[in-house]
């Protein structure tokens, strides 16, 4: 099987019906891109810049920052590289930074909410993106958006700055494709709304399903409330592609259900364009979509979606796609 996928590293992903779609792998710091390239990666659908942050007493330097970004856009060598900015709160904290001490962390001030209180440390990792942009095929993504408001406030600091930078005579590219995650169910149900404005979008469903059930990600007494097949997230992930396709924008997911054996059936059904998770997994994805085909999965969702339960719909998986 592992001599089958190794095939696969340097081919595209295909269905049997000819449709391609991109898989990409989730990273954390510039050392992992050589993980991705070996196992094949198509792109970069998310890189966590929060450990660039972490295990340090201060914050990191802009020139540092690009340092890192610069170093993963050239080894992705033109890939498609999705970059967060800074995710941190709920349960990431860094020591340097004193965040008021809240009964709700993972309801709190987190990612952008914390990034648009402190403007200074989120231009900073701006500039540095964009310093960094003309390296290879950036797109930034905000965490945790959760009004329109929102993602207008951050890509106006996204816009200031790069106005900044050309005055100072520094080049920024001019394609950077800025997208949002998908993780807040208000973001999900706006998605139409949203689409209209950002480029892209990718489905963070590892807090969209925590948000979605209200029940913490990381608690094991409500851990049967997490359920990535639960037909409420899956219309919800339904509303978000759809929403996409009308703007003629895509939509990824970077959760970790984007790798999962029977998830992927249905997300290409739903037509979702882009995959990403651990580099490991991008090989037997790959091989997996290419026994597929994508307009039958397609004819199995109107089924899925009006079905009762999680179990329901991972048993029909497993039996029928
Ligand atoms: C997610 O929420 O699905 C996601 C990919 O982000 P993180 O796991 O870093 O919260
Ligand atoms: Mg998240």
């Amino acid at each position: 099987q592992k001599a089958e996928w190794a095939k696969l590293k340097n081919e595209p992903t295909v269905t049997t019906d000819g449709h391609a779609v991109e898989l990409g792998a989730n990273i954390g710091t510039p050392k992992d891109t050589a993980g991705v390239l070996e196992n094949g990666g198509e792109a970069i659908g998310l890189y966590r810049t929060e450990f660039l942050y972490m295990g340090r007493d201060q914050f990191p330097t802009e020139d540092e920052q690009y340092e890192a970004y610069s170093s993963v856009l050239k080894a992705m060598e033109g890939k498609p590289t999705v970059v967060r900015t800074l995710d941190i709160g709920g349960d990431k904290e860094l020591s340097y930074l004193q965040l008021p001490k809240e009964l709700n962390p993972f309801l709190g001030l987190r990612a952008i909410r914390l990034c648009l209180e402190m403007p200074d440390m989120f231009r900073t990792q701006l500039r540095a993106l964009l310093r960094a942009s003309v390296h290879g095929n950036l797109k930034i993504m905000f965490p945790m958006i959760a009004t329109l408001d929102e993602f207008r406030q951050a890509k106006a600091l996204v816009e200031d700055e790069k106005a900044k930078l050309q005055t100072e005579g520094i080049d920024v590219s001019d394609s950077i494709e800025i997208g949002i995650m998908v993780e807040i169910p208000s973001t999900a149900v706006m998605a139409d709304t949203f689409a209209k404005e950002v480029d892209f979008f990718s489905i963070g469903t590892n807090d969209l399903i925590q948000y979605t059930m209200a029940a913490d990600r990381m608690n094991e007494n409500v851990s049967y409330l997490y359920q990535p097949f639960n037909p409420a997230i899956l219309r919800l992930v339904k509303m978000v592609i759809d929403a996409s396709h009308r703007e003629g924008k895509w939509t990824g997911m970077c959760g970790e259900m984007a790798g999962d054996e029977i998830a992927i059936p249905i997300l290409l059904g739903l037509g979702l364009d882009e995959f990403s998770m651990s580099a490991s997994s991008i090989l037997k994805a790959r091989s997996q979509i290419g026994k597929l085909s994508k307009a039958e999965m397609a004819t199995h969702i109107d089924r899925i979606l009006a079905m009762d339960t999680s179990a329901e719909v991972a048993d029909y998986v497993k039996a029928n796609m």
